[in-house]
């Protein structure tokens, strides 16, 4: 779209321009870390920025400065380092700020862009496991998403003794700031069978998903949300009896959480992210439109 083709809708406000759009969201399947819905009536664009937004953009709380006091294990302090940063930590965005947007200016951070943790273990007498649950938060909102995750073995009298920053990051920084281990969208399907159907069965024995199902010597669609494109109903059908078409406007998103943050949280987020740039978007055409008048985000 060139700023000519924006049309306006509304003379004092030129360049919101609103498209009536009708949408339509289903909850497929939810739980603490995992969320399955379908929207109807998005464009894939939007699909594909929510779903890069949530793996990249969308903030979550790692450590990231490690301060190593004591280290007699046969870990080296750069991997115990490296370990300790990727402890997925249940995050809290209400109460931190990001580090280059806090008060502060501090490189260590402060209450409102950091946590600490402190971790002090000791073997005796054995060789021991060290977990996740041993280190010590500054914050109780802000601990490890999972307390059984073996950080390093210490052998009889080996010791270890730090302090660790966390602070909010994102995934296009570091994967460990990433606050999903899965996000996908995909198109839904609408399926089309003929009557040159004989039901051979031909289609049910190649869809993996068990989309398809001949019930009383009929095909029939068991459960077409699981549909994933494939086409090889299609393809293996004698008779051109099935037939799939990909949605333009409607999306399954799957969303599986680290732990950091509810899976909805991190879809609302998203939302607010994108909102954001758009509102730049705006203002940056509408500068131009002003011949730079009033433009405070210029870019340079
Ligand atoms: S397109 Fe693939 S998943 Fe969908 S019904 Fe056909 S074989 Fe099954
Ligand atoms: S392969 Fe074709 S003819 Fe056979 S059951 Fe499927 S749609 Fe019907
Ligand atoms: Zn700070």
């Amino acid at each position: 779209m060139t700023v000519q083709d924006v049309q306006a809708d509304d003379e004092e406000d030129e360049f919101s321009v609103v498209r009536p759009i009708s949408l339509e969201v289903k909850i497929l399947e939810k739980n603490d870390t995992q969320l399955r819905f379908m929207v109807q009536g998005i464009d894939l664009s939007v699909a594909n920025a929510l779903r890069r937004a949530m793996i990249a953009e969308v903030p979550s709380m790692a450590i990231d400065d490690v301060f190593i006091i004591e280290n007699s294990s046969t870990m080296e302090d750069e991997i115990l380092a490296h370990r300790l940063g990727l402890v997925p930590l249940k995050t809290d965005l209400k109460s931190y700020v990001m580090r280059d947007k806090c008060d502060c200016h501090s490189e260590s951070g402060c209450s409102k862009c950091a946590v600490t943790f402190t971790l002090e273990a000791e073997a005796s007498g054995s060789t021991r496991t060290v977990y996740s649950k041993e280190l010590k938060s500054s914050d109780s909102q802000v601990v490890p998403v999972n307390g059984d995750i073996p950080l390093l073995k210490l052998a009889n009298n080996q010791r270890v003794r730090l302090e660790a920053y966390a602070r909010l990051g994102m995934g296009t920084e570091h994967a460990k700031w990433q606050p999903v281990t899965v996000c996908t969208v995909r198109p839904t399907s609408t399926i089309l069978i003929d009557e040159k159907c004989d039901a051979c069965q031909r289609c049910v024995e190649v869809c993996f998903p068990q989309v398809l199902r001949i019930k009383e010597g009929v095909l029939v669609i068991e459960d077409y949300e699981k549909c994933n494109s494939c086409k090889r109903c299609e393809e293996s059908c004698p008779n051109g009896a099935i037939h799939i078409e990909r949605s333009k406007d409607a999306f399954v998103f799957t969303i599986e959480s680290s732990g950091v943050l509810p899976p909805e949280s991190i879809f609302d987020s998203a939302i607010d992210l994108l909102k954001d740039k758009a509102q730049e978007f705006i203002s940056h055409v509408t500068s131009l439109k002003t011949g730079g008048e009033n433009d405070e985000t210029e870019q340079s």
